[in-house]
């Protein structure tokens, strides 16, 4: 078993061969299969990574498409990778301050100036034809995407409107902290003031192997035919990803080091009676 992303992006400064880095993306940029297909909801940004790689395999192609804005990535990209938080990784607090103000962090806008997945342009008709000449033999349906970008754009001046990625969107600002530093205030994609539009092609990243040594609930390793082998525990990644998949196979981001740590206590706990 492994674990796979749906947002990677080659980095263009790779520290090793094939060195590929996630987006963490906020609600709001619109996702297109290889052929110009919206995903089906609830397949939005940051909504459900194994489900979303179930769909884009399904299409016969593995990479896909975020349509986005400017105003979108100055607020809602981040990006995967110690190298790519520098304010993080040195504890800088003034850096961190800069998250908050105008511009999208400086790791992202050199992506989006460098990097090999990124399209920017000034209408759409510009950067669906861009979209159209990266897709080489796939058939890209620059129509329907269009079609979806004015949709959009229409339902943004409707609060009942029934796209449901918006109300969602709309939903999130609801949250203090999401609304200040990860979801875009909704608008029309097409609006020059909130340009330029920016397209990225989204590639399947591999990121870690899902196995581990099998053990019960009190961290007992056990041994091919089920059966707990005596003395020996075993705790966290070493028993599967996040302490051995105590959160299930569709475990959400940030969960793994509480299994870890939960699955230490627990074979700790059951050691110590022995
Ligand atoms: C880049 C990255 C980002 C992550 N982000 C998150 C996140 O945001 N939220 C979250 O919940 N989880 C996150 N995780 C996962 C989380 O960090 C791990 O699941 C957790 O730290 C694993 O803890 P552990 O104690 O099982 O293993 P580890 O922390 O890997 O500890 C194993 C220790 O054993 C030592 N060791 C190995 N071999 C030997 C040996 N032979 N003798 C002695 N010592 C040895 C190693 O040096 C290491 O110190 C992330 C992981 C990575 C890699």
């Amino acid at each position: 078993r492994m674990w796979h992303y749906t947002e990677g992006i080659e980095n263009f400064a790779p520290v090793w061969d094939k060195h590929a880095i996630r987006i963490l993306p906020g609600p709001s940029s619109l996702w297109f299969d290889a052929t110009g297909k919206r995903l089906p909801v609830p397949l939005w940004p940051g909504f459900d990574t194994l489900g979303t790689l179930e769909h884009i395999m399904s299409t016969g192609y593995d990479y896909s498409w975020f349509v986005l804005t400017q105003k979108i990535i100055e607020k809602e990209f981040a990006l995967s990778g110690s190298e790519q938080n520098p304010d993080l990784t040195g504890k800088d607090l003034k850096l961190l301050a800069q998250r908050l103000g105008k511009g999208a962090p400086a790791p992202v806008e050199a992506f989006k100036e460098k990097g090999v997945d990124f399209i920017v342009r000034d209408t759409l008709d510009e950067l669906l034809e861009e979209m159209a000449a990266r897709s080489g033999y796939v058939p890209f349906d620059a129509q329907t995407v269009r079609a979806e970008v004015r949709a959009h754009d229409r339902a943004i001046t409707n609060d009942f409107g029934k796209d449901a990625q918006l109300n969602m969107v709309r939903q999130a600002r609801h949250y203090k902290g999401d609304k200040i530093i990860r979801v875009a205030s909704p608008h029309q994609f097409q609006d020059p003031s909130a340009g330029p539009l920016i397209a990225v092609k989204l590639n399947i990243l591999t990121r870690k192997s899902l196995g581990g040594i099998h053990t019960d609930l009190d961290g007992r390793v056990l041994d091919p035919s089920g059966a707990p082998i005596p003395g020996l525990y075993a705790a966290g990644e070493a028993t599967g990803f996040g302490g051995g998949g105590v959160h299930g196979y569709r475990a959400l981001e940030g969960t793994f080091l509480g299994g870890c740590l939960f699955s230490g206590r627990n074979a700790g706990r059951s050691s110590s009676t022995l």
